[in-house]
């Protein structure tokens, strides 16, 4: 596969849609960041990576981190069927908004996935246990997973979220009340924003998530999780990391993948790669427009979906 040619020929195809979503504005700092950029990259299982556009511009991971809060708390606790986050958090999909409050009181304050915000606060409250510092887990795990030692937080972007993170907040209380929280609510919202924080490239993401296509097998070959824990992982992404539009996601991308409000999106390939797709313009669902048009046409061009 010549993945180069490949990727320039889906960015060509989402090039039209770049200026069609909007910028996320509800946590105003993600709102200084350019609509028109657009950056796609793919790693393969042997650490090769390829780019088009702006693939090694740093950029806002928000939801993204959600995905690797997940994989870290799965590591450390060896979670199979029977791990206790899955007695926390269940794993259907919401067919609510990330950010929805609704389905918590009829169900106890067990939120519906753990890649709806309710759901990943729960597992940074998890990963902050058996840690003692979440956030920075989860950077000093990135930083080797994508062979970038330079990865950071962004503090605006961390400040401006806590500024604004009431629905954040009333989440975890909510979720405390029903004692489904460890750890105190002020501390579990500040980890869960610094982690969203983080800034990185297609190119580092996809990198980083190059385990989900491994099995689980780390960039060093040593093993993060069993074989089956990372296809819960992908399972996960696909019927909930896009949230109330997984089902669309599913039948145009045919991939497990989850988004962030920052525009980026990271998708698996099991056995063969990771792609990761940027632009900052989302739909009303808080997806990318371009980053799931290019994911369309890559998985229309290659034959590669899952189905
Ligand atoms: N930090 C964001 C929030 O909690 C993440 C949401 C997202 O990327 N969908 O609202």
């Amino acid at each position: 596969m010549d993945y180069q040619a490949v990727l320039e020929e889906v960015a060509a195809h989402a090039r039209p849609y770049v200026r069609q979503g909007r910028v996320a504005d509800y946590i105003p700092a993600l709102e200084r960041v350019s609509a028109d950029r657009f950056g796609i990259a793919v790693a393969d299982i042997h650490g090769e990576v390829y780019g088009v556009g702006d693939w090694e511009v740093p950029f806002s991971v928000q939801s993204i981190s959600k995905t690797f809060s997940l994989a870290l708390v799965m590591a450390q606790s060896h979670g199979g069927h029977d791990d206790g986050i899955w007695r926390r958090v269940g794993r259907e999909p919401s067919g609510t908004p990330f950010n929805s409050l609704v389905q918590l009181e009829a169900e106890n304050g067990i939120p519906r996935n753990p890649f709806i915000n309710a759901g990943a606060l729960v597992v940074t409250d998890r990963l902050q246990t058996l840690t003692g510092d979440a956030s920075t887990s989860m950077l000093h795990f990135l930083r080797e997973e994508s062979g970038n030692p330079d990865l950071a937080f962004d503090q605006s972007v961390a400040d401006s979220e806590a500024e604004h993170g009431d629905r954040n907040a009333a989440l975890a209380h909510f979720m405390a009340s029903f004692g489904n929280l460890e750890n105190p609510v002020p501390s579990v919202i500040e980890h869960y924003f610094w982690q969203c924080s983080i800034e990185m490239s297609c190119r580092d993401l996809a990198v980083a998530g190059g385990f989900l296509a491994r099995h689980g097998l780390r960039a060093d070959g040593s093993r993060l999780l069993e074989a089956r824990e990372a296809k819960r992982i992908n399972a996960v992404m696909l019927t909930c990391g896009t949230y109330d539009a997984a089902g669309e996601f599913a039948y145009r991308v045919g991939l497990p993948a989850k988004s962030g409000v920052g525009g980026g999106i990271i998708a698996v390939i099991p056995g063969r790669c990771t792609l990761c797709v940027w632009s900052p313009g989302l739909d009303a669902r808080g997806n990318s427009v371009a980053g799931a048009a290019a994911l369309d046409h890559f998985t229309t061009l290659t034959g590669w979906s899952v189905f």
